[in-house]
């Protein structure tokens, strides 16, 4: 009983929120997904800052969960695993990343002994089962969890010191103290991607900020090209925050993994005399130029 105390001592950890946080990093981010997973209400977001409010905090980790940079570091409490299968409980739904996420570290039945499981759950099943269908894995099942609930006296204590055993045995280090980054779905499936990113061209006026923020390295310019790496996408909506044009979309698209490419070319503004790279061959001004007030002096003419 002791190793299990330690073990429940040492799983006691606050939650933290480290520096790859969209909102320490670009002041425009307007991501909030932490926030919106907490039931509990334990998390508020002012401008760039968010603050834990500890005595709120139920350690379920569904924040942990849910931030797509993978930002917020502690341990998942709140799922309990029996060897190969997670057990269902009323208390949460999984999100679809998080069952492929269980998936490709073993987990390959959901134990329950109430069936049909909810309809939160069956729908999340039926979704992440669809995606592993779709790459040819075996699916998700539901196995019975055949345990007696009546006991004697002594089949109770026996019970009590089967499941402290049990408790140990699954509360190892590799089912539940995933590292931060290992949150990243996309790192389980390197030749697929799960978002595809949409330029508009016309609305694209080639400022690079994409390039800047992006923290997966999503965007690149090869060979007079400017490429999305698709599959690098965790969609944490950085670019869209931080294009002003508005030209950047991601959408969810599950999908063997693709570059998209995009062609610019390189012309002289024909007023200020600068280089400027653009997607319409034809366009003589830079963006400066161009969207100049026609009304104010201008320094070259
Ligand atoms: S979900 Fe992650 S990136 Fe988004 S605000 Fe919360 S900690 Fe920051
Ligand atoms: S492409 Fe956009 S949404 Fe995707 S990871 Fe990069 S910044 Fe985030």
């Amino acid at each position: 009983m002791s190793l299990l105390i330690s073990w429940l001592e040492c799983l006691h950890t606050d939650i933290k929120i480290n520096n790859a946080c969209s909102r320490k990093i670009l002041l425009r981010s307007t991501c909030s997904r932490c926030a919106d997973a907490c039931r509990y209400e334990a998390l508020h977001i002012s401008s760039e800052l968010i603050n834990i409010e500890l005595e709120r905090c139920n350690s379920c980790g569904e924040c942990i969960i849910a931030c797509p940079l993978s930002a917020i570091e502690g341990i998942l409490e709140s799922r309990e695993f029996d060897k190969g299968s997670l057990l269902y409980s009323s208390s949460f739904v999984p999100s679809v990343k998080e069952l492929l996420i269980y998936k490709k570290r073993g987990m390959d039945a959901i134990k329950t002994n109430s069936t049909p499981l909810n309809q939160n759950w069956e729908d999340v099943l039926q979704q992440t089962n669809q995606i592993l269908d779709q790459i040819d894995e075996s699916k998700i099942k539901i196995i019975n969890n055949q345990e007696d609930t009546y006991l004697s006296r002594r089949g109770f204590f026996l019970s009590l010191q089967k499941v402290s055993l049990q408790l140990v045995k699954t509360m190892t280090p590799a089912l539940w103290k995933i590292k931060v980054n290992e949150w990243k779905v996309v790192r389980y499936f390197p030749d697929y991607q799960f978002y595809q990113i949409e330029l508009d061209i016309e609305k694209c006026t080639f400022c690079h900020m994409c390039l800047t923020f992006c923290s997966q390295n999503v965007f690149t310019i090869e060979d007079g090209f400017l490429q999305t790496a698709n599959d690098r996408c965790v969609n944490c909506s950085d670019c869209t925050d931080i294009c002003s044009e508005g030209a950047i979309k991601v959408k969810e698209e599950f999908r063997k993994k693709r570059i998209t490419k995009y062609k610019f070319t390189t012309n002289t503004c024909q007023t200020c005399g600068i280089e400027f790279s653009t997607f319409q061959p034809e366009k003589e001004k830079c963006s400066i130029c161009y969207n100049r007030n026609p009304e104010w002096l201008s320094p070259f003419e």
